[in-house]
């Protein structure tokens, strides 16, 4: 789950970061008052689930309530990266000397939570990753033992600070560490993080996003959700206990079993088509939840196939298959199907589907590509259903 950049900025400064607060406005007149309340220069900038704001025009200077206004009239409903903006941040202009990266993930590989920072923070960070890896410093954190302090002084003099500044850069390191580990954050990023001119540390912008299965541990941070942010089906899945992970291709998976949904899209890629989704029905799927895993399918305009891989375990192929038939009915679907179904209770499953006029195949390799097959013949006859 990811949170506006003024929401990770309150956080921050719940664990003792240093911020610039400011408020939100959502019309040029708010902005405005905003600015006339901050007295002084202010940095507009457009609340987006996304980076690169400053590069697509969205965080722009104010010297005076009239600017702010003009300058949120040109940030308002402006499109970053496919996010509209709704919100603007108005915020304390501040004057800086130097800009820093400096952030916090898990790293995979080394089964660690990972600092990374950066004397070269600002907007060219993916730049620097790029071209100079050499140049973003890290520091891994001991799961039991935690960061110690003097891996946080270290990397301070890693990026060239002096010793007068490396106590208040280590603290915020330690802070920012705290702050992912207590929040079950999947990332917690603050760039730039900057001295100003008065040789202050500041986190000028900051990004924290949330592990969706820790959630459950933080239900007061279901406040933070912002719906113009989210995929719409996405949430509804998760209400059914479905997980659902909307894709870029054109054919619709419906699976049992994370891992099998997994081996599914890898089959569907083998055959040279590209799965429209991830969908997991989960464990124990019953007639209803198949139901909503089909709307939620259909519910994406550039599906053109549709294919359903069950293996029954516990999952039982003749419900399975009554799920399916009864989607049928609820649910208009226009799209070829393909089905492939064993396990238990598979052949009662098959003589539901085959009453319906569905044949289910025996392999998923044949259903994979099978579906690739429909899928590209359906865009030429999309009544056609085949099986
Ligand atoms: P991003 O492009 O989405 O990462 O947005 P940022 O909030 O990081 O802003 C981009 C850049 O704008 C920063 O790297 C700064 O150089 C500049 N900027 C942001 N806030 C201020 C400010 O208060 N004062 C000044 N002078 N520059 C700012
Ligand atoms: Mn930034």
């Amino acid at each position: 789950m990811n949170i506006h950049e003024y929401q990770a900025a309150e956080l921050l400064a719940r664990f003792g970061i240093p911020t610039n607060p400011g408020s939100v406005a959502t019309t040029p007149d708010e902005a405005a008052e905003a600015a006339q309340r901050a007295n002084g220069l202010v940095v507009v900038k457009a609340q987006v689930h996304s980076g690169g704001r400053g590069k697509a025009g969205g965080v722009k200077l104010a010297k005076s309530p009239e600017e702010a206004k003009l300058a949120a009239q040109a940030i308002l409903g402006l499109d970053i990266r496919g996010h509209i903006v709704h919100k603007v941040l108005v915020a304390p202009g501040a004057s800086i000397a130097r800009e820093f990266y400096l952030g916090v993930v898990l790293d995979r590989p080394q089964r660690q939570v990972v600092v990374m920072a950066s004397a070269e923070g600002g907007v060219e960070i993916e730049e620097v990753a790029r071209n100079a890896p050499a140049k973003i410093r890290t520091a891994h954190v001991d799961p039991l033992i935690g960061l110690h302090a003097w891996q946080a002084r270290q990397l301070g003099f890693e990026l060239g600070l002096v010793a007068s500044e490396v106590s208040g850069f280590a603290g915020i390191v330690q802070k920012l560490v705290n702050l992912y580990l207590e929040t079950d954050a999947t990332l917690a990023e603050i760039n730039p993080l900057v001295i100003t001119s008065d040789g202050e540390w500041l986190a000028l912008d900051s990004k924290v996003s949330f592990d969706d299965n820790a959630l459950f541990r933080h239900t007061d941070f279901e406040k933070l959700r912002d719906m113009n942010e989210e995929q719409v089906t996405e949430l509804e899945a998760r209400h059914s206990g479905i997980s659902f992970v909307k894709l870029d291709g054109d054919i619709g998976c419906i699976v049992n079993g994370a891992g099998l949904a997994m081996a599914t899209m890898d089959a569907v890629k083998l055959h040279g088509g590209e799965p429209a989704n991830f969908l997991d029905v989960g464990g124990g799927a019953n007639a209803d939840q198949v139901a909503k895993a089909f709307e939620l399918v259909l519910s994406d305009p550039n599906v053109r196939a549709i294919l359903i891989n069950i293996f029954g375990g516990i999952t039982r192929g003749d419900i399975v298959a009554e799920g399916i038939q009864e989607a049928m009915h609820r649910v208009k679907v226009a799209v070829p199907i393909v089905v492939r179904l064993s396990g238990t209770n598979a052949e009662e499953g098959r003589a539901i589907l085959d009453a319906n006029g569905l044949h289910a195949v025996a392999t998923m390799d044949e259903a994979a590509a099978k579906v690739v097959a429909a899928a590209r013949a359906g865009s030429e006859n999309p009544a056609e259903r085949s099986a």
